[in-house]
């Protein structure tokens, strides 16, 4: 039905051996909600090195991946196959990966270790869909359920509640009562889990269609992993452009950003500061002064946490840090922005940006949000025409400016002066205009 033809390939080989062997877990889930799937994981009774002995025999390439585990990994004209044997986990200490593993013959125990019901299914072209817990209707009425106790998987494995949240989000299901409420019971076994895999589930739930509404329901759970958010959750905004609390509003700006892991990182983050510069005038009126550098230092420390690559700490950090350089509309001078921090942030930033307006009062914000589709496009037409921004794209070089009788530290200082005022506007990007120039200024 929606198995490739080399995971059916892989299958055949292991039935036609006396094993059993089924494709399992989210591709079954993506396979009935018509959704395109990932990666095809196999699960199968042959123990690891039976199954690589009889793939080798038929001509695949095996990797041992996992073999405490149960894992290998089939090549097959360049994709990959995960196949696992049939297991029940041992026991579970420290709400984290069991201490050991358990290989059993029969479907039915793996499928029982799974962690919700829509991810407990299997399927193969013999049995067709195997569906122990009722994931098929779960699936059809957009519930989130534990397989079993949802404590008890809670206790075994904290990461689930994360995991929980995530497929709440990426699915746009609801999580079904009882396992809600153990979610909430058990969100502080998070601790016990480390950074890197929280983060990876995070952003995939930052990346869902439903995060605003996951965010918002299910911000005690948010509070554990990031405790520096818990402090916006009931910060007010009495201020005429805000209609929401912190929290509320850093959600929905989440939300009204593309579905791009860095961008959703940042407007998470993006206003954490707030709660901490925050005064409040003889007015009544909220100031949040600062808020941006205050907010990126903070959502550096945080992101050291997690562990995530320079490059995405350097970029996060970077655009909390000017998001708020670009609030008054029309002050942004695009090929100064460019100029500034080059055209990958200038464009991100822009998108930051627009997506802090969109969860402001809509009242007051028509017009700025207008200008920034406006400064949109006088991006792209700058870099269509393009416009000078970096020191490289200038008409003259360094050796003309030795040729000027420039030398050492001047040549550079000079080349930068030059680019402010092409990129101002104030002197053309031609050979001779600017070398006129600088014999003047000489
Ligand atoms: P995706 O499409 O994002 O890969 P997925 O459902 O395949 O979604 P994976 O993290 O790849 O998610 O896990 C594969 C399968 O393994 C899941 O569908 C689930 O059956 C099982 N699983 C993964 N993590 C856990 C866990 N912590 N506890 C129990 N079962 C788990
Ligand atoms: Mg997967």
């Amino acid at each position: 039905m929606f198995l490739t033809e080399n995971a059916n390939k892989i299958i055949g080989i292991l039935t036609e051996n006396g094993y059993r062997a089924y494709a399992v877990g989210g591709c079954v889930r993506d396979f009935l909600l018509n959704v395109p799937c990932g990666d095809i994981d196999i699960a199968a009774s042959s123990l690891p090195d039976k199954t690589e002995t009889l793939l080798k025999k038929a001509g695949i390439k095996v990797i041992e991946t996992g073999l405490k585990h149960g894992t290998v990994t089939a090549l097959i004209d360049g994709e990959s196959y995960e196949i696992t044997t049939f297991r029940k986990d041992g026991d579970y200490k420290d709400s984290r990966r069991p201490d050991s593993v358990e290989f059993v013959s029969e479907i039915e125990s793996d499928l029982g270790r799974r962690d919700f019901t829509v991810n407990a299914m299997a399927y193969n072209n013999t049995d067709g869909i195997i569906d122990l817990f009722g994931g098929k209707e779960d699936l059809k009425n957009g519930i989130i359920r534990a397989v079993g106790e949802p404590g008890e998987r809670f206790k075994e494995d904290a990461l689930r509640i994360m995991r929980a949240l995530r497929f709440a989000s990426v699915l746009g299901f609801e999580i079904e009562e009882i396992t809600k409420k153990a979610l909430f019971e058990n969100a502080k076994l998070l601790c016990n889990i480390s950074y890197e895999r929280i983060f990876a589930e995070l952003t995939k739930l930052l990346t869902g269609k439903n995060a605003v509404k996951v965010l918002l329901e299910y911000r005690k759970i948010i509070g554990v992993v990031i405790p520096e958010l818990i402090p916006c959750f009931d910060c007010a905004q009495n201020n005429p452009w805000h209609i929401y609390n912190v929290y509320e509003h850093i959600a929905r700006s989440v939300g009204a950003v593309r579905a791009d892991a860095e961008l959703r990182l940042t407007m998470l983050l993006h206003d954490i500061g707030k709660p901490i510069v925050k005064t409040t005038d003889e007015n009544g009126v909220d100031h949040f002064k600062f808020h941006a550098a205050v907010g990126a230092d903070i959502a550096e420390k945080i992101l050291k946490r997690f562990k995530v690559s320079n490059e995405l700490r350097d970029k996060v950090t970077a655009l909390i840090r000017f998001h708020q350089s670009v609030e008054n509309v029309d002050e942004i001078r695009i090929k100064r922005w460019l100029s500034k921090i080059g055209v990958e942030y200038t464009r991100a930033l822009l998108e930051v940006r627009t997506a802090d307006l969109k969860a402001h009062n809509p009242a007051k914000t028509g017009y700025e949000l207008k200008r920034m589709e406006e400064i949109k496009q006088e991006l792209e037409a700058a870099l269509n025409a393009g416009d000078a921004f970096r020191i490289s794209d200038l008409a003259v070089n360094g050796n003309d400016l030795i040729a000027l009788g420039y030398h050492g530290e001047k040549i550079g200082e000079k080349l930068k002066k030059i680019l402010r005022l092409v990129v101002d506007d104030k002197l053309k990007n031609e050979r001779e205009e600017i070398l006129d120039f600088l014999k003047k200024e000489k």
